[in-house]
């Protein structure tokens, strides 16, 4: 078949959206390109090297864990979208985790009943709502078309515990809310589903065997690749793209595209008129990886796989008014999952809200110094709940919202994109569409979820 233009499809973007929508489009027969400005697939949640170790950027745990045979949970229909054998896609499961405040802990795991046995122990007045809560989420379908709705009201008035309402929220906010304060109740109810529903797992092995995975099925599909290009502008040609220009000046023509950078980038590279105000979300977090020895593990708290903490009942999803906020966070042991053997080293990574601005305004003299200051807040106060381990680091990278901002291309660092978020992949242009975490899906199961889901709508019909 002869084409007017260079590909059926061009994507912008090789992170896990990106690659999981060329399966898709090249496996049903779509001449598909993925345009990626860097040297390695996987955007937010890609690996580098580092001191002999292979460090992971963004993989605390996969959410939404299913069991093979579970045919209609969201994570093998995925794997069955992209024709990937889920049997052959060796799971691990966390251990547990935990919510941790001054007055109260809850722990939840993959099997719900542990949650709501937390729950009737440490809130009896509130258990019986609590159930309530989790009927109702289970029938909820967050991509009805419907208004913003209040979190915070709606989970005020099913359970009346500002505590509790607090410690459900900070899990769910702090892995995958891009507003402050608040959160539309679709998004609440899709993170519910991912995390305490459904539950972390990680890939048996690292984030680099799942990307070769991904990347050399879509390559079986006959899809093209190409890294270090970076798109300069989507071209337009009335209300439609005609293609894509890079950097260096070359023009592809496409019959369609599709943009996984986000709203604000989207907008910029296509010209189409965008209030930055209302689109670039404002939630960024610094992420401090350390190793530790082996046998410090004795020493520290560290049988869970996550933990997620606040030193205050009265806690804010919010953004710090200092470059970071260490009084609350995520402390994440990557390898605490069944069936993952112990290494020479193991990892403590610590995510604390920052404040893109303060950064911003730092002199590069300051950067390095800032960023050591802000790793031993952090741990000082990590220390406080897992016990001290600073003194026993044997190698420690951290990374900011300037780093996320260079790395992945979303503006402000903001890791899960515009508050606004565009459900049906649709922009003013025809045959333009976004997918990833504007389009509401989180995480690497959601982003990769929202590839497929916008090829099914738009692009296969
Ligand atoms: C520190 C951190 C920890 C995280 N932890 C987890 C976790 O434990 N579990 C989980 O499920 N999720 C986690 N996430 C979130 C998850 O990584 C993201 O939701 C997901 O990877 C987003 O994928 P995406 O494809 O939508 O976007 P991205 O990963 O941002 O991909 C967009 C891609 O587009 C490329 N690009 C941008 N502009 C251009 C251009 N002009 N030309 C060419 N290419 C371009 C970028 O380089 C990038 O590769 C984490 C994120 C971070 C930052």
């Amino acid at each position: 078949m002869i084409h007017l233009a260079d590909y059926q499809l061009i994507i912008i973007g090789g992170g896990l959206s990106g690659l999981a929508a060329g399966i898709r489009a090249a496996r049903f027969g779509l001449q598909t390109l993925i345009l990626e400005q860097h040297s390695l697939p996987g955007g937010l949640n890609s690996y580098y090297f580092r001191h002999g170790h292979l460090l992971e950027t963004g993989l605390h745990a996969m959410t939404n864990f299913a069991q093979a045979t579970d045919k209609r949970a969201p994570l093998n229909r995925l794997f069955r979208q992209l024709k990937l054998s889920r049997k052959r896609f060796v799971t691990r499961e966390q251990f547990s985790s935990e919510i941790i405040f001054p007055e109260s802990r809850l722990c939840f795991a993959n099997d719900l009943s542990l949650l709501e046995a937390e729950v009737a122990r440490e809130f009896p007045a509130s258990s019986q709502a609590f159930l309530r809560l989790v009927r109702r989420m289970k029938t909820f379908d967050p991509f009805a078309p419907a208004p913003w709705r209040s979190t915070r009201t709606f989970l005020h008035e099913q359970l009346d515990d500002p505590l509790l309402e607090n410690m459900l929220l900070l899990p769910l906010m702090v892995y995958g809310n891009s507003e402050e304060y608040d959160m539309n109740l679709a998004q609440f109810a899709i993170m519910f589903r991912a995390l305490f529903l459904e539950g972390f797992f990680r890939p048996e092995k690292t984030i680099r065997e799942f990307l070769d995975l991904l990347v050399g099925q879509y390559r079986n599909f006959g899809g093209a690749l190409r890294f270090n290009v970076e798109v300069e502008e989507i071209v337009r040609d009335k209300d439609r793209v005609s293609g894509v220009r890079l950097s260096g000046g070359e023009l592809l023509r496409a019959e369609a595209v599709l943009s996984t950078v986000g709203l604000p980038g989207t907008a910029k590279l296509s010209g189409w008129a965008l209030d930055p105000e209302q689109y670039t979300g404002r939630m960024s977090f610094m992420e401090t990886i350390s190793l530790l020895p082996e046998s410090c593990r004795l020493r520290i708290r560290s049988n869970r796989t996550i933990l997620f903490y606040s030193m205050n009942d009265d806690w804010q999803y919010k953004r710090p008014s200092s470059l970071i906020e260490p009084s609350w966070g995520v402390i994440c042991f990557p390898e605490n999952f069944h069936g993952i053997a112990p290494k020479e080293t193991f990892q403590l990574r610590i995510t604390n809200a920052a404040d893109y601005d303060r950064w911003r305004q730092l002199d590069t003299a300051d950067y390095g110094a800032a960023k050591e200051r802000c790793c031993h807040a952090s741990a000082e106060m990590v220390g406080k709940i897992v016990g001290n381990y600073e003194q026993d680091i044997v190698y420690q990278d951290s990374f900011t919202p300037l780093t996320i901002e260079r790395y992945t291309g979303k503006g402000a660092g903001a890791v899960y994109g515009s508050p606004v978020k565009i459900k049906d992949g649709c922009t003013p242009l025809e045959n333009l569409y976004i997918a990833g975490t504007d389009q509401g899906y989180l995480g690497i199961v959601g982003s990769m979820l929202s590839g497929v889901t916008i090829i099914n709508q738009h692009l296969l019909r």
